[in-house]
């Protein structure tokens, strides 16, 4: 088995539609980014490609492939799930952790936990916390996420 992690953090964009773990979150301020800035999505993205060892999110869909630059959260984690496989490997399980004020994950948690499950085609729990006030996602400036990933090599 091997693990994998992933970090990712989006400022927040006024006017912006907010897309969080693979949901949209009327009335919350959005975030920026080529992408729709899903912070969750992108996190559990990152996570499978470093436990299977085939690098990063810019390095499998950076400048050299453009039709992914505006790409859905969701869309990009399937795609991301198709190419671990593709490279041998059986996707166990990701985690995910958002950390921020806002949006509020908990009562939407099942919720997000079936759309980016949906997409890696695989359980993806999803959790979340804050940081006491303190740091970029403290002062309300962005969202950030960690994500881990368990891959199983077929
Ligand atoms: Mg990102």
């Amino acid at each position: 088995m091997r693990t994998g992690i992933g970090t990712d953090v989006h400022p927040f964009a006024p006017g912006r539609d907010c897309w969080v773990a693979g949901l949209l979150w009327p009335g919350e301020t959005g975030l920026a980014g080529h992408s729709d800035g899903d912070v969750a999505a992108h996190a559990a993205c990152d996570a499978l490609l470093s436990a299977a060892g085939l690098g990063d999110l810019g390095s499998n869909f950076g400048t050299a492939e453009p039709e992914w630059a505006g790409a859905a959260g969701t869309a990009l984690l399937a795609e991301t799930a198709r190419r671990v496989r593709a490279a041998g490997f059986a996707v166990g399980n990701v985690a995910v952790q958002v950390v921020g004020e806002r949006p509020k994950i908990g009562p939407r948690r099942a919720e997000a936990e079936r759309a980016l499950s949906e997409a890696a085609g695989a359980p993806v729990s999803v959790s979340a916390t804050t940081t006491d006030g303190l740091g970029l996602t403290g002062r309300g400036e962005g969202l950030a996420a960690i994500a881990t990933a368990l891959v199983v090599p077929g």
